[in-house]
């Protein structure tokens, strides 16, 4: 089975590679298609995105280098929208849209960034309550949704990294199927983000089983991606992700085409 990657960070923000060496990676796998999706500026954290000032330069040799290599691979230029990142749209073939910190008191919260990270956020923040926490979080996933109005809902419970949150407790499993259901609202398609599992910290991409069946059941669509940072895991762990769609009942996933989705059988 041949894949498209939509999420992949290069050099223009937190990236190991250029974007040139994405594409002839994507070439050499194979793939389908190929998206850039770099991080959206953050005045309140600059330390992994773009800068405003990057955005032209990032657009402009995307665009370059999907023209030099449209025979070979379709290039799309897309970008990942942070919560707290305003952008024009319309510059980007597709939008992803996460949610990376939460801001209290003044104070910003990288909530996916290291383990102690997320355990300051909940302890300064929410008193220690995770579950607080987890709401706060999810009620931002979908507010995301309704505000922006992607293409893609990005890596939707990265909020479980560090398995730190209480994935099992049924009132937090309540909390993630509202949001999902809220957010769906406005955007029907997730994708499935397997960073996690590339990155060690996980063994099965976001979202969890549960609400894969619950996307499902709610007629929503997937697309598969690997929210790379090294041009060799554009497609990691992808085959086995596709497995697990089928597992959750799904019949395809979706693919970028420049203008939509087209809808691949799995
Ligand atoms: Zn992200
Ligand atoms: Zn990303």
């Amino acid at each position: 089975m041949r894949f498209s990657n939509l999420h992949t960070h290069t050099t223009f923000s937190d990236g190991k590679g250029t974007v040139r060496e994405n594409i002839e990676s994507a070439i050499a796998k194979n793939m389908l298609s190929l998206g850039f999706s770099d991080h959206s500026f953050t005045a309140c954290d600059t330390s992994y995105c773009m800068m405003l000032s990057d955005y032209e330069k990032y657009c402009t040799e995307v665009k370059a280098l999907a023209e030099e290599y449209k025979e070979k691979l379709p290039v799309f230029l897309g970008i990942e929208k942070d919560y707290y990142s305003e952008i024009e749209k319309g510059m980007f073939d597709y939008v992803i849209a996460s949610v990376h910190y939460i801001v209290r008191g003044g104070v910003c919260y990288p909530i996916d960034h290291t383990a102690k990270q997320q355990e300051t956020c909940r302890d300064e923040a929410f008193g220690g309550n995770m579950l607080d926490m987890a709401k706060c979080y999810y009620e931002m996933v979908a507010e995301h949704a309704a505000a922006c109005k992607p293409d893609v809902i990005g890596h939707f419970d990265v909020l479980n990294k560090f398995s730190i949150m209480p994935e099992a407790d049924e009132r937090y499993i309540a909390v993630t199927e509202e949001a999902m259901k809220e957010a769906f609202k406005h955007c029907k398609r997730f994708e499935v983000n397997t960073g996690g599992i590339s990155r060690g910290w996980r063994k099965n991409p976001y979202p969890s089983l549960y609400l894969l069946e619950l996307l499902r059941d709610l007629g929503g669509e997937v697309v598969i991606n690997s929210d790379s940072h090294h041009p060799d895991n554009l497609d990691f762990h992808f085959c086995e992700s596709a497995e697990l769609l089928k597992k959750a009942g799904f019949e395809t996933f979706s693919v970028f085409n420049g203008n939509g989705f087209d809808k691949i059988k799995l």
